[in-house]
């Protein structure tokens, strides 16, 4: 990647304790930060400019807060999982991102990023996408502000998603093919920096999760809080507690866990992130440096990033958000770990419970919040709120081939 550059220095103060802004250096504790090659420094700042500027400024919150109401479907509800929690003996309560426009929270922040875009008088959207999901809800914002969509895909990953590349060209996006290396979501991305480095000036790079160098992970957390603030007045109207005694999302890169844990960071709440078990960077990874930022990484013994395997493409990352190591390290935070047959399992018990088809990526925090009430890691009568981050219409194909 050429020559990397981070700034040093303390974190900002409220970064270490209230998920907060992480100040000029983007740091959250010793992760976060900006290892970028040289030429991509000056892109990434002005970035952090505009977004300092517009999140400053009421209009273009307003404008935000009105496409996420009219045309994302916001606010999204908060479901009492009737039936389930009667079986499990707690106060069992989803929240419901599964009902957003295009099916999950991804579109909350493609659409607080295609505004800033367009703010920063960009015509362009670069970005890349592993099974399709960021790919489609990025194509889904361009189509919807007027922005062009480039979208870097691996070769490999063409073939798997045919569906989705179809849903991305049927909405207007290009589909860029990335032959390099294993043809993957790795070698899209970087394949997408190196675009954006020549593209800076009329190409915006919209990331998908709390991922990437400073500004993005504490920018899409942003994007993404208003996960954890609606969720937050939705348990202060409706439990007699006002907060649940466990918040539990599911971590890929960890943006709807970060959404959902900015809105409870401060109350008694224990917050749990839920990883697949061949991607579980938190738990079983180190600190390195991925896609420009320092985190907690899989890697093998020679220090290279380790490939991630999920039954849920979502979660089939190598590495976690790096506010997420952050809020590891200072415990207040917990992250646990469950498998491929606790996961299906888990979807079909909400599915015939509920009648709530689950993603299998939300099926992981449901899986961890199955397996805690029957070890007694989460006491009867407790009060629990999962993020449903998304819906499993998309997984049926899945579900079919493991049966
Ligand atoms: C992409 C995706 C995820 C993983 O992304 P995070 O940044 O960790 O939230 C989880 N659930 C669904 C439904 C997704 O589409």
């Amino acid at each position: 990647m050429g020559e990397l550059t981070s700034p040093s220095g303390p974190a900002h103060p409220v970064a270490r304790h209230g998920m907060g802004d992480p100040g000029a250096t983007g740091r959250f504790g010793e992760y976060g930060g900006r290892y970028v090659p040289e030429s991509l420094v000056p892109a990434c700042a002005e970035v952090e400019a505009a977004f300092r500027d517009a999140w400053a400024d009421p209009d273009f919150r307003g404008r935000l807060k009105t496409l996420l109401t009219v045309y994302a479907g916001r606010p999204t509800p908060l479901t009492p999982a009737w039936r389930l929690s009667e079986e499990l003996g707690v106060t069992l309560l989803l929240k419901r991102e599964d009902l957003a426009h295009t099916g999950s929270h991804k579109i909350n922040n493609v659409i607080g990023q295609a505004l800033l875009a367009r703010r920063m008088g960009r015509r362009r959207l670069l970005a890349e996408t592993g099974a399709g999901q960021h790919g489609v809800a990025t194509a889904t914002a361009g189509a919807l502000l007027g922005l062009e969509t480039t979208v870097f895909m691996g070769a490999r990953d063409i073939e798997r998603q045919a569906l989705n590349v179809l849903r991305m060209e049927v909405l207007g996006a290009e589909v860029v093919p990335v032959a390099s290396g294993s043809r993957t979501l790795k070698d899209a991305c970087n394949e997408a920096m190196r675009h954006w480095v020549s593209s800076a000036a009329d190409s915006y790079y919209c990331i998908g999760s709390v991922m990437g160098p400073h500004p993005y992970p504490w920018m899409v957390r942003e994007f993404q809080r208003v996960i954890g603030e609606e969720a937050r007045g939705q348990c202060a109207a409706g439990l007699p507690s006002g907060v649940p005694d466990h918040v539990v999302a599911c971590v890929g890169g960890g943006s709807n866990a970060a959404g959902t844990f900015a809105g409870f960071v401060d109350t008694t709440a224990r917050l749990v992130g839920v990883e697949a078990e061949g991607g579980a960077a938190a738990t079983f990874g180190r600190a390195g440096v991925l896609h420009g930022f320092r985190s907690m990484v899989l890697q093998d013994d020679d220090g290279q990033v380790a490939e991630a395997h999920s039954i849920a493409a979502g979660l089939d990352y190598p590495g976690i958000g790096p506010e997420h190591a952050h809020l590891r390290d200072i415990a207040r935070a917990e992250y646990a770990v469950v498998d491929d047959e606790e996961v299906v399992e888990a979807l079909h018990r909400l599915a015939r419970t509920e009648g709530i088809l689950p993603a299998l990526e939300s099926a992981h925090a449901l899986a961890w919040v199955l397996r805690a009430v029957r070890t007694g890691e989460i006491k009867p009568g407790s009060t629990v709120m999962v993020t449903l981050s998304g819906r499993g219409d998309k997984d049926l194909p899945t579900l079919k081939e493991a049966r």
